[in-house]
């Protein structure tokens, strides 16, 4: 009775996969041969009905290599790859992590043209770097169990993978955001499914899909980093809602993180910043000036960690302006940068309560000092990195985290003053502050006032992530929910196992 219906029902299913299979032919050649080339413990089939749907709809899951219009089947597949990879030990997990450094490395130039030709926010210079740095984030060795040895016997902490991670990646790092959460992720066992920035996804599509042809041909798991094409809210709220997905990380605007922290599943959430500086003038100028060229202009100010406004001591106000300039940045005036603010800023209608409040013109985020100075009406030399002018502290540009190459300084009295100030316009994210200072005592004050996850003294931003300071790199820091700079820690679940009584060696 029950054979001509398994029939029935496989025959339905294949039949609707092929079609589906065939359409998506030009993307993504189908290799239905894989199916029997993949053996895994979510392959095996009992026969029951259930389980030969089950397999069935997996073989729609083939010739995919990550790329899916419907977020439950992603779901479904990065679940198999899970599993797939659980058996490849960790010596599996080590070996997807090489072939997406290797490959984000071997494709930096073309992948950074691509991610810039879709975003048009940015420099093709750090989006190539961005890439190329992926080599410094951390895997499998972060991972060390915590083990404890007493007279009861052995106690061993274990860092263990969640399964399917649901993630959401923002439109200023597309795929160097990707590539990096994949990295921690798999580096902790899980799979992942992706809702990229409708404005940068396609770029991400192409990076996915081939990291998925990669790990298929060297270890056979075809979905282990899904991704939805096109991303949509409809296909976030899908993924929130997918029984596999058990975890979420979003890094992206306040909008993303209220989001995942309402859906109901746990969220990591790397949120948003407005850096700011404090220079005391106790240390070097030169220096101090350099290091904020540096971070400002880094991609157009696209990095949250970013500095974003900059507070000066008064005595040394005029002699930091300079020493900017002689670091190739270009000063505005007063009323160039009125003019620029009143392109920079929308208010739209209908948000705060008769009193519109200001949102940043997308157009204008990341793009070149060049497009910015033309609407500000300034004449800048070629290569110039980074426009900036001194503004009060209330000016829209030091209270909104802005993300373009333009940086207000602020003249402050006193560093007390410097302090409250960066604290109002880094508004409690608790995401990244800077000082240039050799007085511990404000170093201190600072750090103990902001509160923020990121704290770097007398370097640019970018040392915070490694690049000049100490630590490893991430693009997804953990400052709403608190886990700090995600590693592959950040993807684990803790489990302890207890050996009673036996197995101490002494
Ligand atoms: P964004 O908030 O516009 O978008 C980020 C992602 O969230 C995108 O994929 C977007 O589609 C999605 N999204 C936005 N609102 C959503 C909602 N209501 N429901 C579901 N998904 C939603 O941000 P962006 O412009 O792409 O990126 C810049 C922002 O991200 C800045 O605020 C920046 O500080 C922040 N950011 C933070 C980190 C970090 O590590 N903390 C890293 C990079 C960027």
């Amino acid at each position: 009775m029950s054979a001509p219906i398994n029939e029935t029902l496989i025959r339905d299913i294949i039949q609707d996969v092929l079609g589906r299979l065939g359409a998506a032919t030009p993307v993504a050649p189908a290799q239905p041969v894989a199916v029997s080339a993949v053996p895994g413990p979510a392959a095996a089939s009992c026969g029951c009905p259930a389980s030969a749907a089950k397999s069935a709809a997996r073989f729609g899951q083939r010739g995919r290599f990550g790329v899916f219009a419907d977020a439950t089947e992603a779901g479904e597949a990065a679940q198999e790859a899970y599993l797939q990879l659980a058996e490849k030990g960790v010596a599996g997990r080590q070996k997807v992590i090489q072939l997406i450094k290797d490959i984000c490395h071997a494709k930096a130039v073309e992948w950074g043209r691509l991610e810039l030709e879709e975003t048009k926010i940015g420099r093709l210079d750090h989006k190539i770097e961005k890439l190329k740095g992926l080599r410094a984030i951390p895997g499998v060795e972060f991972l060390n169990p915590y083990g404890l040895s007493g007279d009861h016997g052995i106690t061993l902490e274990e860092y263990a993978p969640f399964g399917v991670i649901g993630a959401v990646t923002p439109s200023t790092h597309s795929i160097p955001t990707m590539a990096c959460n994949v990295i921690s992720m798999a580096a902790a066992g899980n799979a992942a499914v992706f809702n990229a920035h409708p404005g940068a996804y396609r770029c991400a599509v192409t990076a996915a899909r081939v990291f998925n042809e990669a790990i298929h041909r060297e270890l056979g798991i075809e979905n282990l980093a899904c991704i939805i094409e096109p991303p949509t809210l409809e296909s976030f709220n899908a993924i929130t809602k997918s029984e596999h997905v058990k975890l979420l990380c979003v890094t992206g605007g306040p909008g993303v993180v209220q989001a995942a922290m309402a859906s109901g599943k746990r969220a990591i959430c790397a949120g948003p910043g407005n850096p700011p500086v404090l220079v005391d003038g106790t240390s070097c100028l030169t220096n101090a000036a350099q290091c904020v060229v540096f971070g400002a202009a880094y991609d157009n100010n696209l990095l949250c960690i970013g500095e974003k406004e900059v507070f000066v001591l008064d005595l040394v106000f005029d002699q930091f302006l300079a020493a900017l300039e002689k670091q190739g940045a270009f000063r505005l005036s007063g009323a160039q940068v009125e003019r620029l603010a009143k392109e920079a800023f929308v208010f739209p209608p209908g948000q705060g309560a008769g009193c519109p409040h200001p949102v940043v013109n997308r157009e204008l985020v990341g793009r070149d000092p060049a497009v910015l100075a033309r609407i500000a009406g300034a004449n800048i030399p070629e290569g110039t990195p980074l426009l900036f002018a001194e503004t009060q502290a209330d000016h829209l540009f030091v209270e909104e985290e802005q993300m373009m190459p333009f940086l207000p300084v602020v003249r402050v009295k006193t560093v007390a003053e410097g302090i409250a100030a960066a604290k109002k316009a880094e508004h409690g994210y608790k995401h990244s502050a800077i000082i240039h200072s050799h007085d511990v005592a404000n170093m201190t004050a600072m750090a103990k006032a902001l509160e923020t996850t990121l704290f770097v003294k007398n370097g640019s931003c970018l040392a915070g992530l490694g690049n000049g300071g100490e630590g490893y790199a991430n693009f997804s820091i953990a400052t709403t929910t608190g886990e700090g700079i995600c590693n592959p820690r950040t993807f684990t679940r803790v489990r302890r196992c207890v050996m009673v009584d036996k197995l101490r060696i002494f």
